[in-house]
């Protein structure tokens, strides 16, 4: 049962510049999104990611398509119907968005403010929300005066007040050194697995799928290219414009510059083999190259690991005659993806 679902949903910005073209920022994107998921948006900068979480939400109103959150079509409902469905989805925002004037409770206290909940009730439950972020004692303090964990902490037990089901976060742990992401993410999995919130998160960051994405969606000149299982989508992209990306974040993969670094060092053919987990008989690999004459030298490489599961990508130097090199990738071709440098 989705909670979130787009349907052919596009958006177009008017011309941002007097005879300018209007912006297609979103352009027919249909995707759900599953009770309890932690779904991952990403992409480069530019994708449409920030437009399509501000459409669930319905900071920006769509141009056309349906948008169902927790069943109901929000696309053209008017500005007052819309407030009751944004106190069911909180968000989070990469710069925390608190308000410096107000304290730590006072902050989080906000949203049930507006919300109309009596003072009593609502002391009870920023006291609830503070233990539950572990800043009980940070009640009285400034916004200045918190580490930037901390102050996103409070925007996490900000956005929670209103007992959301759907959670919002958008390049949240972008700010944050990684050992505080790491802290932030453990929280982000409690607030998913304790209360069964939905999330759905933008990021840029290979830390925060690997950790807490069950799914993934790429995005690309606002269209949604590729979705799928975390692993899969990162071990084995299908779109080219989706492993173009997906080799900006993960270990091993040599960009084009280092790429022509290793063709300048190395004499021999230089190929990326990637390996999935068990499905890739790394042994095989090699004693094809080995069966065809072929002398290898592992030139670049790494590891990534997702929910448990290795993948990696090695890239090569190989040396022989082309015919036997051929042959050798031909055979490797059969029991894995080769791509090789040009
Ligand atoms: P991302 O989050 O992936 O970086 P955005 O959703 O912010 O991408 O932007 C998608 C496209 O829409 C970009 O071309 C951006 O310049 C454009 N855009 C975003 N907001 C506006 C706006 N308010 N007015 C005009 N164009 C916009």
């Amino acid at each position: 049962m989705p909670v979130v679902s787009l349907r052919d949903v596009s958006k177009v910005y008017p011309p941002t510049s007097k005879g300018g073209e209007p912006v297609v920022a979103i352009d027919g994107v249909s995707l759900d999104v599953e009770a309890g998921d932690v779904y991952g948006i990403i992409g480069y900068s530019g994708a449409g990611k920030s437009t399509l979480v501000r459409l669930v939400n319905a900071l920006e109103r769509s141009t056309s398509g349906e948008i169902f959150v927790n069943d109901r079509n929000i696309a053209g409902l008017p500005e007052r119907e819309l407030r009751g469905i944004r106190l069911g989805i909180g968000m989070i925002f990469q710069q925390f968005n608190l308000l410096n004037s107000r304290t730590v409770a006072r902050n989080i206290a906000y949203p049930l403010e507006v919300a109309g909940m009596p003072k009593a009730e609502r002391a009870a439950r920023v006291e609830e929300l503070l233990a539950f972020v572990g800043l009980s004692d940070k009640a009285g303090a400034f916004p200045d005066q918190l580490s930037g964990g901390q102050k996103q902490r409070v925007g996490i037990a900000r956005a929670l007040a209103t007992q959301p089901s759907i959670l919002l976060a958008d390049e949240a742990t972008s700010a944050l050194d990684p050992e505080t992401t790491h802290e932030v993410l453990d929280l982000l999995k409690r607030v998913n697995r304790e209360f069964g919130v939905t999330i759905i998160v933008i990021t840029h960051e290979m830390d925060v799928i690997q950790t807490i994405a069950t799914k993934v969606a790429v995005m690309d000149q606002g269209q949604v290219i590729e979705r799928g299982d975390v692993f899969d989508v990162f071990s084995n992209p299908q779109h080219a414009a989706s492993a173009r990306f997906v080799s900006t974040v993960v270990k091993g993969v040599p960009s084009p510059a280092e790429l022509a670094v290793l063709q300048e060092r190395h004499s021999g053919r230089i190929v990326t083999v990637s390996f999935r987990d068990s499905e890739v008989d790394q042994s095989a690999v090699f004693g094809e190259f080995t069966r065809e004459g072929v002398s290898f030298e592992v030139v670049y490489g790494g590891i990534n690991e997702i929910q448990g599961r290795p993948f990696g990508h090695l890239t090569l130097s190989l040396k022989a005659d082309d015919v036997a090199v051929d042959a050798a990738l031909a055979r490797v071709r059969t029991l894995t993806n080769v791509t090789e440098a040009s």
